[in-house]
C-alpha cells in the first residue's frame, strides 16, 4: 500500500493543533430550518441558507417530482449538446423577467457561474478589482483567468476608485458580491457603480444572500439599492439559498449573455442542471413572487433576534440581512461555544480561517422564515449563556 506523504499527515495535525480541523455533521431527515434531525438528534437549524423556508415547500417538492418523472433525473448531457430542456427554458425566461434584465443564463452552481462570468471577460491585462471579503469563487475565478487580480479593502468605494484608475488604459472589473457571506452587510453598490461607470469597468455583482431577500419584490442588493442593469450589467444569482433549491444564474443583456453562452467555459463543459431541479426553482420563484409574506416575516424575526441579542449583550455586527455573525474571534472558542448550543438542540455554525481573517472566527447565525419566535428567543438565550461561561484559549 502506498504511504501517505508524511506532507499530508503533517499538515492535518497542524491544523489540528490550530484549532482548524474541520468536521462535517449529517443531517439524517429533514432540511427545513425549524426542524433538522442531525446525527439522530432533532435541532433547530440556524446555519442553513433557506432564508425563506421553501426548501421543503411542497409546491417545490412536488415540480421536482413531476419533472423527473417526465424527464428523468439527470439532463444527460451539457446544455449545447442536448441537455438543454422546456425546464431550463422556462426558468431562464422567469429569472430574467425577475431580475429585470433581457436574459438570464443558468450554470450548475454558483461557484462554477462565478469563474465562468469572469474567465470569460476577463483576459491576460485585464484588472479585476475586487472587494477583500468577496466569495473565494470570485478570488480564484480572477486568479485562474490569469488577469491581474487587485483588492481593496472591505466595502471602501475610494480604494476601489484608486485601484480602478491604477490600472490605467487597460479593461477594467469591478466584483463584489451584494450582500457579504460571511458578515452580512451590503455592498456600497450605487458608490461601486459611479465609480465603475467614471472608469467604464464592468460592475459584476454577486447577490447569492440578497436575491428572494432584499429589495421590494425580493430582487434582491440591487433593486433595494434602486439600480438597475444599465448601473449593474451583470448580476450573477445562486439558486441554493433563499430559492432553496440549486444551482446558479447570470443575468443581464441579451447580447452579453449570448457571449456568456458562446465563452464561459464552466458553461460549455459540463453536465446541464437536473431538470427536475430547474422546475423545481421556477415553482420556488413562483413563490418568492407571489407570497411576500415570507420575505416580510423574514425581517421581523432579524429585527427580533437584533432586538434580544442587544439586551442580552450578545456583540452584533452591523448587517440587516439574515446573515447575523456574531464575532468571537478565538477560533477554539468559536467551537466551544458552536458545540455547546448543539448540545442543547440549537445548530450554530462556528466559521474559522481561512473562511474569515485570523482573528475574526464567528459564529454565524442564519435567520430563516422558517423559524418561530420562540426559537429566536431562545438562540440569542442560549447563546448569551454560553458566551458568559467560555473564554479565549489563549
Ligand atoms: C454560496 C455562494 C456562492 C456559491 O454558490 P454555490 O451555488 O453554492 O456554488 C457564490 N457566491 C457567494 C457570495 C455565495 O455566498
Amino acid at each position: 500500500m502506498r504511504r501517505t506523504p508524511l506532507a499530508i499527515t503533517s499538515a492535518l495535525d497542524a491544523l489540528e493543533r490550530a484549532g482548524l480541523r474541520r468536521s462535517r455533521r449529517t443531517v439524517t431527515e429533514g432540511s427545513s430550518p425549524a426542524l433538522s434531525r442531525v446525527d439522530d438528534r432533532c435541532v433547530v437549524n440556524f446555519c442553513s441558507n433557506d432564508y425563506l423556508g421553501l426548501a421543503q415547500h411542497p409546491d417545490v417538492t412536488a415540480a421536482f417530482v413531476r419533472a423527473a418523472q417526465t424527464f428523468g433525473v439527470g439532463a444527460g448531457a451539457s446544455h449545447l449538446v442536448s441537455g438543454h430542456g422546456s425546464a431550463h427554458e422556462e426558468l431562464e425566461q422567469a429569472l430574467a423577467a425577475f431580475t429585470g434584465r433581457e436574459r438570464a443564463l443558468l450554470f450548475s452552481t454558483g461557484y462554477m457561474a462565478n469563474l465562468g462570468v469572469v474567465g470569460a471577460l476577463a483576459e491576460r491585462r485585464t484588472h479585476v478589482v475586487e472587494d477583500r471579503l468577496n466569495h473565494a469563487s470570485l478570488i480564484d475565478a480572477a486568479r485562474i483567468s490569469g488577469a491581474k487580480l487587485t483588492r481593496y479593502q472591505h466595502s471602501h468605494v475610494e480604494d476601489a476608485t484608486r485601484r480602478l484608475v491604477a490600472s490605467g488604459d487597460d479593461d477594467a472589473l469591478l466584483v463584489t458580491d451584494g450582500v457579504f457571506s460571511m458578515d452580512g452587510d451590503v455592498a456600497p453598490l450605487a458608490a461601486l457603480a459611479s465609480a465603475a461607470r467614471a472608469r467604464d469597468a464592468w460592475l459584476i455583482v454577486d447577490d447569492a444572500h440578497g436575491l428572494g431577500v432584499l429589495g421590494a419584490t425580493g430582487g434582491g442588493s440591487v433593486e433595494a439599492a434602486g439600480l438597475t442593469s444599465d448601473d449593474v450589467p451583470v448580476l450573477v444569482g445562486t439558486l441554493g439559498k433563499a430559492f432553496g433549491t440549486f444551482g446558479a444564474f447570470v443575468a443581464g443583456d441579451a447580447e452579453l449573455i449570448e457571449f456568456f453562452l458562446q465563452r464561459a467555459r464552466t458553461y460549455i463543459y459540463t453536465t446541464a442542471l437536473p431538470p427536475a431541479v430547474a422546475a423545481a426553482t421556477l415553482a420556488s420563484l413562483r413563490l418568492i413572487e407571489g407570497e411576500p409574506w415570507r420575505r416580510e416575516r423574514l425581517h421581523s424575526l432579524i429585527a427580533r433576534f437584533r432586538a434580544a441579542a442587544l439586551r442580552e449583550n450578545v456583540p452584533l455586527m452591523p448587517s440587516s440581512s439574515p446573515i447575523q455573525p456574531v464575532l468571537i474571534g478565538d477560533d477554539r472558542r468559536a467551537v466551544t461555544v458552536s458545540d455547546r448550543l448543539f448540545a442543547q438542540g440549537y445548530w450554530v455554525g462556528a466559521i474559522r480561517p481561512p473562511t474569515v481573517p485570523v482573528g475574526s472566527a464567528r459564529l454565524r447565525i442564519t435567520i430563516s422564515a422558517a423559524h418561530t419566535d420562540e426559537q429566536v428567543d431562545r438562540v440569542v438565550e442560549h447563546l448569551a449563556a454560553a458566551l458568559r461561561t467560555t473564554h479565549a484559549s489563549i
